[in-house]
């Protein structure tokens, strides 16, 4: 490719709308270009590195045994009404109707269609297990795209769904999967971490993500890891040892404490003088639902958690624990109505003809003699006890327990109990199990030995091809511009003639081009008439793995040659260039 011909702008400034680094350099670099919100159109070197994470996914999958297949983008509701989800998947799924008024939605996944596509070819146990994958595009209508291809609207990702006829079976192609998804993204220059997760909206038990670990915000994750023993997990699904050992408030007796507008947890550690762990902290919040089975609207319901004073709530744990498809803080003027009481001094006291559900996290299991609020203005209780609660305060008189809180950094590891640590992390894929969470209620089934129908057990498997794409920038970047991973870079290499107007200069680059060309790498020659200085710009800002220069030192029977990602400037023979490059190249296959 000569670079006078390459499709490509690049730009003197950062887009002012970009916030991540591998969003400003991708617009920058004259990768993407924005059409709407989180939709972009993906510029020449931006599909050519796509068809590169694609093709290594490709062989990947197809090596551990996985058939590509293609499915649609556009897909009928009544599919998403047979599984549940057409209630359940909220707003980011985009609906819309045929010129038959037929409802109909651009896929943001793909659990159904692929189950109706199995049921019915491969129906007898003998033909299983199987495993499909399909690359394309996804619609989301995230409630916030940002970070350019890292969290688009529309975006490319990869799909594999499993079906089996044992949990032993999905077990295996789960570790199957793992391994090829370690092998994908080892192939596309990224180190990642597999971590525990949560199901999310997908549903199922067992679920891990891959994570790109990166120390800025557009990590959206925060990972908890165990460097002792290798336990890592996403925030929304880790867990800790507590140390209970000083969750004693130390009252010898239950008391009625007036408390006047002593209300947050550090005002009330300083008015009662204990740690904020022998405080009970109470947190109400706002639960919203699908509608039920029967398309009806399910109202709102105020849930109260109550977790020890020095954790936070993990929302996402909440919303699972309670089967909500939305949680919020209750506003002030709900506490009102829902408690009958002002913020600040809430509690399950005397609460349990108030509707209002009741969870206790674990955090609150070893406390003793602690403080709550007396779910009157301006008062606390002081030396309570679990063993305490009555009907009067909470249905059934016992704590519901669940693990809704925060884990938070150098809390014990819950499996060898030395410190956690956390670092943020981009997902860029995931493995689940899902059990029979579309086969049941799609009633896909299959005969088993004995001609039984059973619902098939399923697994599924994403990448986000674009999210990996724009990971590998996010992670390899300098203040110049972009430092591809030879294995997904555009091109692997640019010759750049200093001044075209020098014959000799030409001629050489021409040569070295051919040379690398004939030898199988992917090179652009820099035959633009601009300066040196604009073009190794641009080379670093592309970001070609490496660059080969062809000026003065030619008298001298010598070409410099550079790598991105190295500092240092050698002055090689023209034909030791190419076999440095011609080699890197071939050590990928
Ligand atoms: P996230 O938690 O980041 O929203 P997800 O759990 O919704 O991801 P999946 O539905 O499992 O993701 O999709 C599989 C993969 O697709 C993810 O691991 C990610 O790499 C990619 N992906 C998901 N949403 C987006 C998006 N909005 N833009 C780009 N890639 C995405
Ligand atoms: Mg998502």
């Amino acid at each position: 490719m000569r670079a006078s011909k390459l499709f490509v702008q690049t730009l003197r400034e950062f887009p002012n709308d970009a916030e991540a680094m591998s969003h400003k350099l991708l617009v920058r670099a004259g990768y993407i270009k924005k059409l709407a919100n989180g939709v972009y159109s993906y510029l020449p070197l931006m599909q050519r590195v796509l068809t590169k994470v694609s093709n290594i996914v490709r062989q990947e999958m197809n090596a551990a045994g996985a058939q590509e297949l293609l499915m649609p983008f556009v897909q009928p509701a009544e599919l998403w009404q047979k599984s549940g989800r057409w209630q359940v998947y909220g707003k980011e799924l985009m609906r819309m109707k045929d010129r038959h008024d037929n409802e109909m939605c651009l896929a943001p996944t793909h659990e159904e269609v692929i189950t109706s596509v199995v049921d019915g070819i491969f129906g007898s146990y003998k033909q299983l297990p199987v495993n499909l994958y399909h690359i394309q595009l996804k619609f989301r209508d995230e409630i916030r795209p940002r970070f350019g291809l890292l969290r688009g609207r529309e975006f490319i990702m990869k799909d594999a769904y499993s079906f089996h006829t044992s949990q032993e079976s999905l077990d295996e192609e789960y570790e199957n999967m793992a391994q090829a998804y370690t092998k994908i993204f080892k192939r596309c220059g990224l180190e990642t971490k597999m971590v525990q997760s949560d199901s999310g909206a997908i549903g199922g038990s067992v679920s891990h993500e891959f994570m790109v670990l990166v120390d800025t915000s557009v990590g959206e994750n925060d990972v908890f890891y165990c460097e002792k023993c290798g336990y890592s997990a996403n925030s929304n699904h880790a867990v800790s040892k507590l140390n209970d050992e000083e969750t004693d408030g130390g009252f010898d007796k239950l008391e009625t404490v007036d408390t006047p507008n002593v209300k947050t947890i550090e005002e009330l550690s300083r008015f009662f003088n204990i740690n904020k762990n022998c405080i009970l902290k109470a947190v109400l919040y706002v639960a919203s639902f699908a509608d039920d089975a029967k398309g009806n609207p399910v109202p709102d319901r105020p849930v109260l958690v109550m977790i020890r004073g020095d954790k936070e709530v993990e929302e996402t744990k909440l919303m699972n624990a309670v089967g909500a498809l939305e949680i919020r803080p209750a506003l002030d003027t709900e506490v009102n109505e829902y408690l009958d009481t002002e913020p600040g001094y809430i509690s399950f006291l005397g609460a349990a003809d108030k509707n209002v559900q009741v969870l206790f996290d674990n955090s609150a299991k070893g406390m003793k003699n602690f403080v709550i609020g007396a779910n009157e203005p301006h008062k606390h209780i002081g030396g309570y006890n679990l063993s305490d609660i009555t009907e009067n305060d909470i249905k059934g008189g016992k704590p519901e327990f669940v693990d809704i809180s925060l884990v938070k950094e150098g809390e014990k590891c819950v499996d060898c109990g030395d410190s956690l640590k956390v670092t943020k992390g981009i997902e860029v894929g995931n493995i689940f199990q899902l059990g029979t969470k579309y086969s049941k209620p799609m009633n896909a089934l299959y005969t088993d030995e004995n001609g039984k129908t059973h619902p098939y057990i399923m697994g599924c498997y994403g990448i986000g091809v674009t999210r990996t794409a724009a990971a590998a920038v996010e992670r390899y970047h300098d203040d110049y511009g972009i430092i591809w991973p030879l294995e997904i870079a555009p091109y692997h290499a640019v010759v750049v003639p200093v001044n075209t107007n020098e014959e000799a200069q030409m001629k050489l680059a021409e040569e070295i081009y051919q040379k690398l060309l004939n030898a199988g790498v992917e090179v652009v020659l820099d035959d633009r008439s601009d300066r040196a200085g604009v073009k190794f710009k641009d080379a670093d800002l592309i970001g070609y793995p490496y660059r080969i220069t062809v000026g003065k030192t030619i008298s001298e029977g010598l070409v410099e040659f550079k790598a991105r990602k190295d500092a240092e400037v050698l002055k090689i023979a023209p034909d030791e260039a190419v076999e440095r490059v011609t080699a890197a190249v071939a050590a990928l296959k």
